[in-house]
C-alpha cells in the first residue's frame, strides 16, 4: 500500500516530507477553492488539503481512501488536534471503498442509542474512545502475558465444552449430538481444571480464560468474561499476595502511569463490613459508618429499643438541601433494602432537628451528636435492625451520597485486599450453608475448630482484590486434605450421590497426592473498566451482549433448524 505511516506519527518535523497515508473520511468540507478532508485512522486525525486545480475523485465521510501528498505547516494551528500544527497537501487521492451515511455519529460525543451502538458495533469501534478502551483492555493481557511468564507460571488452555463449575450461577448448558439428553456446560471458571494442574505437578498455572453465567446482566456483568485465571502450589496466603501485587502494580505503571504503593492494606472482611458498609468498599473517601448502639438505645423510640444494631452515617453539609421529598426517597431506599424506615437527623445547633427528635432528650441528642463528630448543616442518617443488614443499607447510601457529592476524583486509584471472609453464609429461609467463595475454599487454621459447632464462625483463607469499590479479582487458598473436603461439603448438604455426580473425578484425583495450593482470578473486564474510568462493562468488550443477553448486531441467540435439533434430540415444547 505504500503507506508511509500512521497519521500521528507526523508533526512540523515532517515539513516537506512526500507521504502516503490511508485511513476514513472523517469529515470533508468544500471551500469552493480548496477542499478539506479529515483522514482518521488506528492513531487519530490528520487535516488534508486539495488545493485548487489538483483533481481528486468525490469522497464522502467514512470513505476508505489513499492519500499521496507532501507535508506542509499549517498557517493556523488546530489545537484540537494532535496533528494540528500541520496539514498534507494532497497530490493523488485513491478510493478504496465507498460508504453509506452512517447511522450514528463517529465520534466520542455520539447521541446514539447503546443498542444502536451495538448493531453497528464496527461502526461503534471507530470512535477513539472505544479504540482507547479496547487498547487499554490489551495492555492488561500484555502485562499479565509478561508478568506471569517472568514468574514461571505456564499458560495451559482449559475445556470450554465441560460440566458445571460451582461459582453459584446458573450454567450455560450445550446439548451432546452423540449422547442425547446429555449436555456440557460451559464453564464458569477453569476451577476444578487449575486445580487439578496442580495435582498434575504444574505449581504456577495461567491463562486468559473465557467463562460463561447465565445470570441477570447488569452495568458489571455480561454473560461472557474473561479472567485473569491463576493457580498456585506450595505457596502460603502471603506469597500469593505478594506476586499478584506484583503484577497490579505492573499493570497501573503501563496503562495509567499510576504507581501503586506495596504492600496494599489488608481489610478484614467484618471491618469492611462495620465500618464502610460494603465487602468490596470504596475507600477513596472515608465517610465511615458509625456505631450508635448504645446511645441510641437509652432513648424512648421503640424502634430502637428492640434493635440488634444501630449505625449511624454523617453526610456532611446536605441537612439545609433535605427537603420532605428527599427525606420520602431515603425512606423508599430503606424500604428496598426491607428497612420500615430510616432515622434522619439534621444538625443545627450541636443539636438534632427530626421527626424523631421527639423520642430524645437534650443530653442524649448532644451525646448523640458529639460521638457522630457530625456538624450543623450535616445530615445524619440511622438504621437500625439486624447487624449486616443495617451496615449494608447505609453502605449504599454512603456511596450514593460521596458520587452526588463529587468525593469520588476521576483517575485516583485506591487499592485493597478484603480478607478474612465467613467460609458460609447461611440462608436466611431455610437455614441452610452455602459457600460464600466456594466449596473448595480452605477455612483458616484459627477458626476450622468450628467446623463441627458453629460452621458460622469460620472464616476461610480467601482474598479479594477491591479497587474503587469493584471487587476485581477474588480467589482462595484450597482445601487439599480428603476429610475436610468431605466435612465441607457435607456441611453444604451435598450427599455422596451429589458428590460422585458433581465432582466425582474432582474427589478421586485427590487421593494420589494433592499439593498445598491456592488461586486467584481477576476480572478483565473489571479491570478494565476501572482503568478506562467506565462504569459501563460493555465499553470495554468488542462485541458484547445487551441487558437482555442479546447481541444486536448478530441477534444471537436465534432459533434453530428444525433439523439441528433433532441432530441434538431436542424438540421445543409449546408455550
Ligand atoms: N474461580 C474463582 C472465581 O471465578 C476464583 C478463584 O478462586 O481462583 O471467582
Amino acid at each position: 500500500m505504500n503507506r508511509t505511516c500512521y497519521n500521528t506519527d507526523l508533526s512540523l518535523k515532517d515539513e516537506g516530507r512526500e507521504v502516503s497515508l490511508v485511513g476514513w473520511v472523517s469529515k470533508k468540507r468544500n471551500l469552493g477553492a480548496l477542499q478539506f478532508i479529515d483522514l482518521r485512522d488506528r492513531s487519530g486525525i490528520i487535516q488534508i488539503t486539495v488545493q485548487e486545480g489538483v483533481s481528486v475523485p468525490d469522497v464522502r465521510n467514512e470513505y476508505v481512501i489513499r492519500v499521496e501528498g507532501t507535508v506542509h505547516k499549517k498557517d493556523v494551528p488546530n489545537k484540537a488536534l494532535k496533528t494540528g500544527e500541520i496539514e498534507v497537501l494532497a497530490k493523488k487521492i485513491e478510493v478504496f471503498s465507498k460508504a453509506n451515511p452512517t447511522p450514528l455519529i463517529i465520534a466520542d460525543d455520539t447521541d446514539a442509542l447503546e443498542d444502536v451502538r451495538l448493531k453497528y458495533r464496527y461502526l461503534d469501534l471507530r470512535r477513539p474512545v472505544m479504540r482507547h478502551n479496547l487498547e487499554k483492555r490489551a495492555q492488561i493481557v500484555k502485562a499479565a502475558h509478561q508478568y506471569f511468564d517472568e514468574n514461571g507460571f505456564i499458560e495451559v488452555e482449559t475445556p470450554c465444552l465441560t460440566l458445571s463449575t460451582p461459582e453459584g450461577a446458573r450454567d450455560y448448558i450445550v446439548p451432546s449430538r452423540v449422547s442425547h439428553g446429555c449436555f456440557y456446560a460451559l464453564p464458569q471458571s477453569p476451577q476444578l481444571f487449575k486445580q487439578l494442574l496442580m495435582i498434575g505437578g504444574f505449581e504456577r498455572y495461567y491463562q486468559i480464560a473465557r467463562c460463561f453465567r447465565d445470570e441477570d446482566l447488569r452495568q458489571d456483568r455480561q454473560p461472557e468474561f474473561t479472567q485473569i485465571d491463576l493457580e498456585m502450589s506450595f505457596l502460603d496466603q502471603d506469597e500469593i499476595l505478594t506476586i499478584m501485587e506484583g503484577f497490579l502494580k505492573k499493570v497501573f505503571k503501563e496503562t495509567v502511569n499510576f504507581d501503586l504503593k506495596l504492600p496494599l492494606r489488608r481489610l478484614p472482611y467484618k471491618e469492611a463490613v462495620d465500618v464502610y458498609g460494603s465487602d468490596k468498599p470504596d475507600t477513596r473517601f472515608e465517610m465511615h459508618l458509625i456505631e450508635v448502639t448504645d446511645v441510641l438505645k437509652k432513648t424512648e423510640f421503640s424502634g430502637y429499643q428492640s434493635a440488634e444494631s444501630i449505625k449511624a452515617l454523617v453526610v456532611p453539609g446536605v441537612a439545609p438541601v433535605t427537603s420532605r421529598k428527599v427525606i420520602d426517597n431515603l425512606t423508599l431506599e430503606a424500604k428496598k433494602f426491607g428497612f420500615g424506615g430510616i432515622g434522619v437527623y439534621k444538625v443545627n445547633n450541636g443539636t438534632v432537628e427530626s421527626s424523631l427528635a421527639k423520642f430524645m432528650n437534650e443530653e442524649q441528642m448532644k451525646e448523640f451528636v458529639a460521638l457522630t463528630k457530625a456538624k450543623d448543616g450535616d445530615l445524619i442518617l440511622v438504621l437500625a435492625g439486624k447487624h449486616d443488614p443495617v451496615c449494608f443499607a447505609l453502605g449504599a447510601l454512603r456511596s450514593k451520597y460521596a458520587h452526588e457529592l463529587g468525593y469520588v476524583k476521576p483517575n485516583t486509584y485506591d487499592l485493597l485486599w478484603v480478607v478474612d471472609f465467613p467460609l458460609f453464609e447461611k440462608d436466611i429461609h431455610d437455614g441452610s450453608y452455602k459457600p460464600l467463595h466456594h466449596p473448595f475454599t480452605r477455612p483458616t487454621p484459627e477458626t476450622a475448630q468450628y467446623l463441627d459447632s458453629d460452621p458460622s464462625k469460620v472464616l476461610s483463607a480467601a482474598y479479594d482484590i477491591v479497587i474503587n469499590g469493584y471487587e476485581a479479582g477474588g480467589g482462595s487458598l484450597r482445601i487439599y486434605d480428603q476429610d475436610m473436603q468431605k466435612k465441607i461439603f457435607n456441611i453444604l448438604g451435598f450427599t455422596n450421590e451429589d458428590i460422585a455426580r458433581k465432582f466425582g473425578y474432582f474427589v478421586k484425583a485427590f487421593q494420589y497426592g494433592t499439593p498445598p495450593h491456592g488461586g486467584i482470578a481477576f476480572g478483565l473486564e473489571r479491570l478494565s473498566m476501572i482503568i478506562c474510568g467506565t462504569d459501563n462493562i460493555r465499553d470495554v468488550i468488542a462485541f458484547p451482549k445487551n441487558l437482555k443477553a442479546t447481541c444486536p448486531m448478530s441477534n444471537a441467540p436465534e432459533p434453530v433448524d428444525e433439523a439441528q435439533l433433532k441432530d441434538v434430540g431436542i424438540k421445543i415444547a409449546e408455550e
